[in-house]
């Protein structure tokens, strides 16, 4: 299948884009073409970026969104969280999944770092919408009765199961935390990324109570803990990453760890608003950008999450020079790609054709003196028009086919885990 789209800007240019199967083959002005194009798309009037990466989420957690918010974390999680995922059903999870993938679709993410309860449900939703995703499921002994060999013995039968996943979804190991996992299981799942060549997705360095638990139960902070027991490597990323120091970084760099910023989600759960951006760059730390789940965040938009990354760093640095919108949204899209290892984040010939294409006929890209000015400040993932992954159009003109049906679907769903179960 080609496709080519006509006429659209990027970089100040108007340029035309041949995509051909899942390669952006070709970009220039006045692209001629032997063949008829299977689909001619009018770029006029719209920009094209490449589709946002979100770093960290949990996505079926749509289900839970507005239920139960502006509390303190403890009680949120006992009494709104934590009873109702012990009642998930593949059922809900695959309609909260699915809810996730549409919502990242209308706002221009294409690929996702996922970690959730039932992975198989939450792959049939990715499978069935089409996005490009990382999927883990989430690993957690230390606070039940779960024995070594179980909690080994799931993690084997979902790696066996990945084999029925989309072609554009790559497994991936989810230890919850430090203070969810033991260490015999984090060793473990070194030990298990390393054979496979898995990426490791952890929460880490999320909150200050974290870190005091931490010097509590092990006598060091979180990072010095992984650091500790041998675990931080090139295959983990990190979601979070709010509480550490200069040492704990050069750890991270020494490692050549990933670190994933949620602001919207450290914000609203006042876990921390001091991410270390430039510190972490200086040492050569690639740094990602996410949204965590809609039980914290309470949205997907990637484009406002990397407006609130750079906000945040503006401001608790007092410095209206760092953290720019170029930068974050550097983060959201190239980094992001890095991270997850995939051949994504940039609008480039032989890149996979991973394109969001932005109506530049709206109030925030008018004027359009500075479009990435524009973008990150003044737009946001309601502005997304067309979104193209692995070379096939998800949404044209602001419409996902099966949309209403989705969302009827899936509201059902959460009335059902929240009234019903
Ligand atoms: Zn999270």
């Amino acid at each position: 299948m080609n496709i080519l789209i006509k006429n659209v800007f990027f970089k100040e240019k108007i340029t035309d884009i041949l995509i051909e199967g899942n390669i952006i083959k070709k970009m220039g002005e006045n692209i001629a073409l032997d063949v008829f194009p299977d689909k001619v798309i009018d770029g006029t009037n719209k920009a094209v970026i490449a589709g946002l990466v979100n770093c960290h989420t949990h996505s079926a957690m749509t289900v839970f969104r507005g239920w139960g918010d502006d509390m303190e974390l403890e009680s949120w999680l006992s009494d709104k969280i934590w009873p109702y995922e012990a009642k998930l059903t593949d059922e809900i999870v695959y309609w909260g999944a699915k809810l996730a993938c549409l919502e990242m679709i209308k706002s221009g993410t294409t690929c996702f770092n996922d970690m959730y309860w039932r992975i198989d449900a939450v792959a049939e939703a990715v499978a069935d919408m089409g996005l490009r995703a990382t999927l883990s499921s989430v690993t957690l002994d230390a606070s039940n009765s779960q024995s070594v060999k179980t909690v080994v013995d799931n993690v084997e039968k979902s790696f066996c199961n990945r084999k029925n996943y989309s072609a554009l979804t790559t497994f991936a190991l989810g230890p919850h935390a430090i203070y969810t996992v033991s260490k015999k299981i984090l060793q473990w799942i070194d030990d298990f990324s390393k054979a496979n060549d898995l990426l490791i997705h952890i929460h880490a360095a999320e909150t200050q109570t974290e870190c005091n638990n931490s010097i509590k139960s092990f006598g060091m902070t979180p990072i010095r803990y992984l650091n500790s027991i041998g675990i931080l490597s090139p295959r983990v990323i990190i979601a979070h990453g709010i509480w550490v120091d200069d040492e704990e970084i050069d750890m991270l760099a020494a490692n050549d760890v990933k670190v994933v910023h949620n602001p919207n989600s450290n914000l609203k759960l006042a876990s921390g608003y001091r991410f270390k951006y430039h510190e972490m760059k200086d040492k050569g730390i690639t740094v990602g950008i996410g949204t965590d789940g809609c039980s914290s965040s309470n949205n997907l938009d990637m484009i406002e999450a990397v407006k609130i990354a750079s906000l945040i760093g503006k401001a608790w640095r007092n410095d209206p020079t760092a953290t720019t919108a170029k930068e974050m949204f550097k983060c959201a899209t190239v980094n992001g790609g890095k991270i997850l290892r995939q051949n994504i984040g940039k609008v480039q010939e032989g890149c996979l054709a991973d394109l969001v294409l932005v109506d530049l006929n709206s109030p925030a890209f008018t004027p359009n003196f500075n479009f990435i000015s524009n973008l990150v400040y003044a737009a946001n993932g309601n502005d997304v028009d067309t979104v193209i992954c692995n070379g096939k159009v998800l949404m044209e003109n602001k419409h996902v086919p099966g949309e209403d049906e989705i969302m009827k679907m899936a509201s059902k769903a959460a009335h059902k885990l929240f009234f019903e179960l």
